[in-house]
């Protein structure tokens, strides 16, 4: 799901909304790229453009033959996996095969997902924070039942499409619960990238017709909640999605509840009206065990208040899946403010989610953006003195 061409937005729902500032109107950049490498034009004016993962795959190949073109090169199955570093100025990269590529300007663009390079970065003593993330489950409606409560009598039609939701709870234990890449008509699918781990996330195709609407219901952790260094959130998230793979019986299983029997705090015995969508499959327990204590009880909370939102969403049947750990990068490789750089290695440009300055697809592709630009203008200072 993470990793390789188009990382991991090729296979996501392809929603573009952001809430960035975006002064200089990079998003409308991003916007033009995409419909030049194929998207739909609508993308340009509706409210909340979105592209669908069958859309995304050829625009990104689309994209690279555009790179290719302009004399860049693309490197599959390239691991970077060192860094030369000389008195705090990057150098070099070392690939997986051991070649070795030389410059002084590099940016690293990693995904939230890439442990292992976190890990050789921060073993190289570039500057790292925890930073805060979210952690839940995807809850998954009847399409319909959405429709229904969204748009009353005007359910199902074909103008509205299918509908959406964004729900915020604060809880009296002091945590906020929200809904997270909400997937209207899509599936709730399996993004784990490491073995015997089970993860959570949503995606959808461009007509957004399956049967289930999803979402994930989150609750915002910080790094008190996981003290141990700056790695110590991707020991969390490990921890979270090992016990999710035994609770789903140890098979790549998803662990689930109905919200009902949640709300009960009992195990389930069989499944209601809400079809899982989950592949392979998911395995029926008491999701109480599945997060700490904290989370359970604010989840608790937060479903039946969102419930006075919208009707129908604490459900019976409605369906939760778990666990959603990779809700944003786990860290902060910490840049300066003005030149971009990782603040102790010069020359080292984190950018993106996995740095920890992007959310989402358009968030992304606008810190890609700034990166490139300020790259462009370390190379220029210093090739004119
Ligand atoms: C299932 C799913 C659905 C999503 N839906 C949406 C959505 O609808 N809307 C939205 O805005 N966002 C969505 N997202 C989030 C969005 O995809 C990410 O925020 C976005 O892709 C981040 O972009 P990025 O370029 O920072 O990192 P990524 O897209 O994660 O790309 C990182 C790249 O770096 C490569 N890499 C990692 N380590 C190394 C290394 N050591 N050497 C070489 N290469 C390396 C990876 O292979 C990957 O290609 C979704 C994510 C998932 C997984």
């Amino acid at each position: 799901m993470q990793f390789g061409e188009g990382g991991a937005g090729t296979f996501s729902d392809g929603k573009l909304y952001s809430q960035v500032k975006d002064p200089k109107q990079y998003s409308r950049k991003v916007l033009n790229e995409f419909v030049a490498a194929g998207a739909p034009e609508e993308i340009l004016y509706v409210s909340k453009p979105h592209i669908g993962t069958f859309k995304l795959v050829a625009m990104v190949e689309k994209m690279r033959a555009q790179i290719i073109e302009l004399g860049g090169e693309i490197r599959f199955s390239s691991r970077v996996d060192d860094l030369h570093i000389e008195d705090g100025q990057i150098t070099g990269v070392t690939l997986a095969d051991g070649e070795k590529l030389y410059s002084k300007h590099i940016a690293i663009a990693i995904g939230h997902s890439a442990r292992d390079t976190f890990e050789m970065l921060h073993n190289k003593g570039v500057y790292i924070e925890a930073k805060p993330f979210s952690v839940g489950f995807r809850i998954e409606h009847e399409q319909s039942a959405i429709d229904k409560a969204r748009f009353g009598p005007n359910a199902g039609n074909e103008i509205l499409g299918a509908a959406d939701y964004k729900l915020v709870h604060h809880c009296k234990n002091g945590r906020s619960v929200y809904s997270f890449c909400m997937c209207p008509g899509g599936t709730v699918v399996a993004a784990t990238s490491e073995e015997h781990r089970v993860v959570t996330n949503g995606m959808s195709q461009y007509s957004r017709n399956e049967r289930n609407a999803n979402s994930a219901i989150v609750v915002g952790i910080d790094p008190s909640d996981y003290p141990g260094g700056p790695l110590a959130g991707i020991e969390f998230q490990r921890k979270l999605e090992s016990l999710a793979y035994e609770l789903g019986g140890s098979n790549y299983d998803a662990p689930a509840q109905t919200v009902g029997a949640f709300l009960r705090n009992e195990t389930p015995e069989k499944l209601g009206t809400v079809e899982p969508s989950f592949k392979p499959g998911i395995k029926l327990t008491n999701l109480a065990d599945a997060l700490p204590d904290f989370c359970i009880e604010a989840i608790r909370e937060a479903i039946p208040a969102f419930n006075r939102k919208i009707k129908g969403f604490a459900f019976d049947d409605a369906l939760l899946t778990g666990v959603e750990t990779r809700t944003s990068a786990p860290i902060n490789i910490k840049r300066d403010n003005d030149s971009l750089e990782s603040i102790n290695t010069k020359g080292l440009y984190p950018a993106g989610e996995g740095a920890g300055y992007a959310g989402g697809i358009m968030s992304a592709a606008i810190d890609g953006i700034k990166i490139a630009e300020a790259m462009a203008l370390s190379i220029n200072s210093k090739t004119a003195l």
